[in-house]
């Protein structure tokens, strides 16, 4: 029950002393957004005034907000690469960074085909861990009780390898996982997870799923809030009760672990707490041997609250198939991140997932933002006046326009574009909240993956190769990412030109381009077609001659100009979709995994 604090705050009152404590601190950050941010500014300025990057600016000690808007250029992930490398092969000098760089933090953002390197020095993790700790006092104000049971978070860490120069690389969220704030935390009633860290920090994602599943069947009435970090990573663990509930329920029937499970610390944690249990396996066995699996997150966690994942931004292509299997639990989207800062939260968290709007907190990192507008092209110049744009800064964006977010942090990016376009909605006292429209250039998304249109397009190009000695080659192509069937995949529809139609390619040539197409996609993608079996095998849906001819009619007559219309490369309207497969003539997958490692290939 939520209690009146003496702390009471305007968002509601706390829970506990504790909520209390935090939420003042986002009342304090959110009415002073303006001098939280210059002074932001001002130490990140001075703490790096002798790197090497403030320096070749000739910022010269200066930490005001004109000197440096005026001194340093925006920038993106490409211009920072030679320093990036130079970090990576070693270069411990301070570069970026006054603090020594204690890992990079391996972005799903990709360049020339590899994961984004972000450094980050290790005070990063106590502002990390700072934005976690206010989600919990939020969702109290909304949901009473959460004290009185237990998360189910489906966790995981991945692959982490080193650069040349020694540093880690690794996802920030394994990064976070595996540091002392998360492993050694203190105990919260709030925030009690029935999976085990050594469950969590498993890196053989069967094992880890496997026993985060079975720790959570058994505690199934505790359970009060189920979650990933995205959707995708939810809905992927339910295809795997799935797959794997008559094993669950043998292991739980039997009290004996399944043999699968060989990591050492993990059998020895699980094996404590698995007693033979007859009447839950029985329970498992007769709910999920049903057909219709329609509800059946609440069937089995009863006391289900809401679901804590991220729907917004590309995830929102899962929200019906999460309805459909949570019999329309709130969906809470509590924060937004990146590997380069993390950003704010949602001070609403169980308002409809078309309503997010994320507040930034100002004390993170140092914000601007690029209005984003069409007549700017991609390097954000408007050229109509030959000007680059002006950057505004926090406290002063306006309600109902789209921006770019522009980042200047303590681990040392400066005016670094993040590439995500957000849009104004209002104001939690003076700090703006957004609602997340897109990632800039994304065309294909099942998990973190993200494909842009030049990927799509050298992808096609290179599996089109294999066309040759049939005489054939594609000449119109769109793509989808069909979500229907978890994991997801990406679908590719192909017209072909086929010269001669007595040696038109077959179900093997075309089933060998699905996989050079996904041999030619980014790291990312592969590695969740590998290590993470997030994504399914891609699949080329061979369209009728004439279709794309019928695509454009149909542009044309809902308004298209014809002089200017271009084929959309991916297509989510279901008019379009109905027309595509009705024209399909035959569909092939790729029939094997692509080649990936998590050592980088550059
Ligand atoms: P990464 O750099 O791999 O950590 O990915 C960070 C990116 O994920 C962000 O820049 C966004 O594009 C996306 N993202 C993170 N949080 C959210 C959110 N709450 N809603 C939508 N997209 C998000």
């Amino acid at each position: 029950m939520a209690v009146d604090s003496p702390l009471s705050s305007p968002l509601g009152p706390p829970a506990c002393e504790k909520d209390a404590k935090a939420l003042q601190f986002i009342e304090e950050m959110t009415r002073n957004a303006e001098s939280v941010q210059q002074r932001v500014l001002a130490e990140i300025l001075s703490r790096n005034a002798q790197t090497e990057y403030l320096t070749r600016f000739q910022l010269n000690g200066a930490t005001d907000r004109e000197t440096f808007k005026s001194k340093l250029p925006v920038i993106t992930y490409e211009d920072l690469q030679p320093e990036i490398h130079r970090i990576a092969n070693g270069d411990r000098s301070a570069i970026l960074s006054a603090h020594p760089i204690s890992e990079f933090l391996t972005s799903s953002g990709t360049s020339a085909g590899e994961r984004k390197l972000m450094p980050t020095i290790k005070e990063e993790l106590d502002r990390r861990q700072l934005l976690y700790s206010l989600l919990m006092p939020v969702m109290n104000l909304y949901v009473a009780g959460l004290d009185k049971g237990k998360g189910l978070y489906f966790l995981f860490v991945k692959s982490e390898t080193r650069t040349p120069g020694g540093l880690l690389a690794r996802p920030v969220l394994t990064s976070y996982y595996k540091s002392d704030h998360f492993k050694t935390r203190p105990y919260d009633p709030y925030n009690i997870y029935t999976s085990p860290n050594e469950a969590i920090l498993c890196p053989d994602s069967f094992q880890s799923m496997y026993t985060q599943m079975l720790c959570g069947l058994l505690d199934r009435h505790q359970v009060l809030r189920l979650g990933a970090v995205f959707a995708s990573g939810l809905l992927r663990a339910i295809r795997f009760l799935q797959l794997n509930w008559r094993q669950l329920a043998h292991d739980m029937e039997t009290g004996s672990l399944n043999s699968k499970i060989t990591d050492p610390s993990l059998r020895e944690c699980i094996v404590k707490t698995l007693k033979p249990n007859p009447e839950l396996a029985q329970f498992v066995r007769h709910e999920c041997s049903k057909d219709d699996w329609e509800g059946i997150i609440v069937r089995i966690w009863p006391n289900t609250k809401y679901l804590d994942v991220i729907v917004t931004g590309a995830m929102a292509q899962y929200i019906p198939t999460l309805d459909y299997y949570s019999g329309g639990l709130p969906l809470a989207c509590t924060m937004y991140a990146s590997s380069e800062c993390y950003f704010g939260l949602n001070l609403n968290p169980m308002c409809k997932p078309s309503e997010v709007s994320y507040t930034i907190m100002p004390n993170m990192a140092y914000f601007e933002f690029l209005p984003h507008e069409s007549n700017l092209d991609s390097t954000g110049f408007d050229f109509t006046h030959e000007l680059p744009p002006k950057l505004v800064d926090l406290v002063d964006v306006e309600v109902g326009k789209e921006y770019e977010l522009v980042i200047t942090t303590y681990a040392g990016l400066c005016r670094y574009r993040v590439g995500d376009i957000l849009r104004v909605t209002g104001f939690h006292n003076s700090a703006p909240q957004f609602h997340f429209i897109k990632r800039k250039n994304v065309l294909l998304s099942i998990d973190s993956d993200k494909t842009d249109e030049a990927e799509l397009q050298t992808a096609v190009e290179n599996a089109s190769h294999l066309l040759r000695e049939h005489n054939a080659s594609v000449v119109e192509y769109m793509s989808h990412a069909d979500t229907k069937i978890i994991p997801g995949h990406y679908v590719v529809y192909w017209e072909l030109l086929v010269k001669d139609s007595t040696n038109s390619p077959d179900n093997d040539t075309l089933e060998q381009c699905c996989l050079a197409m996904e041999e030619s996609l980014n790291s990312v993608y592969r590695q969740g077609r590998v290590a993470d079996n997030s994504i399914g095998p891609l699949e080329i849906r061979v369209v009728k001659n004439g279709t794309f001819e019928e695509l454009m009619d149909y542009a044309i007559s809902r308004g298209a100009s014809i002089n200017q219309y271009k084929v959309p490369r991916c297509v989510n309207f279901t008019p379009i979709m109905e027309l595509l497969d009705s024209r399909v003539v035959s569909a092939h997958f790729s029939p094997a995994l692509p080649h990936w490692s998590p050592e980088r290939s550059q």
